[in-house]
């Protein structure tokens, strides 16, 4: 063998082991993007139909105060509770940041937070003014930390949302639980109306980690307390039915949560496909395999 005949598959040899070794295109790795979130994010900021939304669930809670303005001996005995981040505060630009920064929750909610402009959803100031101007109490229970409350405060007061006081806006804790928070209000007041984008807003019938399927049939269960006792807000971006799919599981790593996410899709079943002379014609699952099926179908 001579030397050329040697040296050739040696050369090769190093090439390949070079090749390998090369570092990925960025394109190529995998980030701690928040892509999958990106119609849910602009859903709130581009669609209409959000604002819509909006609008229909005030318009309801509105009809069903003017019902218990007219009935209620004492206006000042009642309370409604709201929680706040997708139900009176839009924080779909810190949702839209961390798209664009690649950036996943918790990182950069601070930042947000003592911002303090979030903006409010559709009818909500004006839902909320009218309310107060009726002596009706409006507690705000939400899950935001301690640490955010004067941030908050500030925000609803750039806002104009009354009454932003501390007396009435109740923080996280220990727990995520609303419901000892509620019986607090309940102390001094009698509920009229719920407002929130995660069922656990409502009752506690939805609290804990409760799957998908177990989330539907609560929900179900008390089919009749929506758009009367219980507001709804959509919220595309996170929540509860969001965490349910993951197992409340937050240590997973993006690409474990894509592989969930895509595993709890629900397609259709294809059947046979039947090809005639000028169309194609999809079975809808009696037909099977036989063109004699196929013409009995028809
Ligand atoms: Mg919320």
């Amino acid at each position: 063998m001579n030397q050329r005949a040697i040296l050739i598959p040696v050369i090769v040899i190093l090439m390949s082991a070079l090749a390998c070794n090369r570092p990925q295109p960025v394109s190529e790795t995998i980030k701690n993007s928040n892509d999958y979130l990106l119609a849910a994010t602009l859903y709130p900021q581009q669609a209409a139909e959000l604002r819509a939304l909006c609008y229909q669930a005030y318009n309801i809670a509105h009809r069903n105060m003017e019902a218990i303005y007219d009935t209620a001996n004492d206006l000042t005995t009642l309370a409604i509770v709201m929680d706040l981040d997708e139900t009176v505060l839009d924080n779909s630009a810190y949702e839209a940041q961390s798209i664009l920064d690649s950036l996943a929750y918790p990182q950069g909610w601070d930042a947000w937070m003592y911002a303090a402009s979030a903006k409010a959803l559709p009818g909500a100031v004006d839902f909320i003014k009218s309310v107060v101007e009726k002596g009706v109490h409006v507690f705000y229970i939400t899950n935001r930390r301690e640490k955010y409350r004067e941030a908050t405060l500030k925000n609803l007061q750039n806002l104009d949302i009354a009454p932003a006081d501390s007396n009435h806006l109740l923080l996280r804790g220990q727990e995520s639980s609303k419901e000892m928070r509620r019986l607090k209000v309940l102390d001094d007041y009698q509920i009229v109306m719920l407002f929130g984008d995660n069922l656990a807003d409502f009752a506690s019938a939805f609290d804990g980690a409760q799957s998908s399927h177990r989330r539907a049939e609560v929900t179900d269960s008390l089919q009749d307390a929506f758009g009367s006792r219980f507001i709804v807000f959509p919220n595309a971006m996170y929540g509860d039915w969001l965490n349910a799919i993951t197992d409340y599981n937050n240590s997973l790593t993006h690409q474990q949560k894509l592989e969930k996410y895509k595993s709890a899709l629900q397609g259709f079943e294809k059947k046979e496909v039947f090809i005639s002379s000028s169309k194609t014609i999809h079975c809808s699952g009696q037909c099977s395999g036989s063109f004699v099926k196929f013409m009995n179908f028809l």
